[in-house]
């Protein structure tokens, strides 16, 4: 997948604002903010969206990293969300797994 968008973000091909990293994630912020706080956590590794994960720590390694960015941020105390769209109906439009960090602000339930 050399030319998905955030492969080449990971590969420092295309800059990105990043917030952090670990041995399998980087954290970077969205390029059009939805919330005062809005960092995408990806895997290193490519995955088209979460169906394509097949085991658990994948998985395990982005929420853990997205718990260091919310602190991080000043925006675990009051609350944040975390949003993994999927597939056209889930809204994504990046194919490279990736989970939104939202905080800093009341979020609205449902979504739209
Ligand atoms: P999705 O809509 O797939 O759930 O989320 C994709 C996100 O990636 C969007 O919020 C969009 O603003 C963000 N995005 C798209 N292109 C870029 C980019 O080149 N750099 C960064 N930092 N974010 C991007
Ligand atoms: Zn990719």
């Amino acid at each position: 997948m050399s030319d998905c968008l955030f492969c080449r973000i990971v590969r420092g091909e295309i800059p990105s604002a990043k917030v952090a990293e670990s041995a399998s994630c980087l954290a970077f912020r969205d390029i059009a903010p939805k919330a005062p706080t809005h960092v995408l956590v990806i895997p290193k590794a490519h995955f088209d969206s979460v169906l394509a994960v097949e085991d658990g720590p994948v998985v395990g390694d982005m929420v853990m990293l997205a718990q260091e960015v919310a602190r991080a941020e000043g925006i675990a105390e009051g609350g944040f969300r975390l949003v993994i769209n999927t597939g056209a109906d889930g809204g994504q439009t990046v194919g490279h797994l990736h989970l939104h960090v939202l905080g800093g602000r009341g979020l609205k339930w449902p979504p739209g």
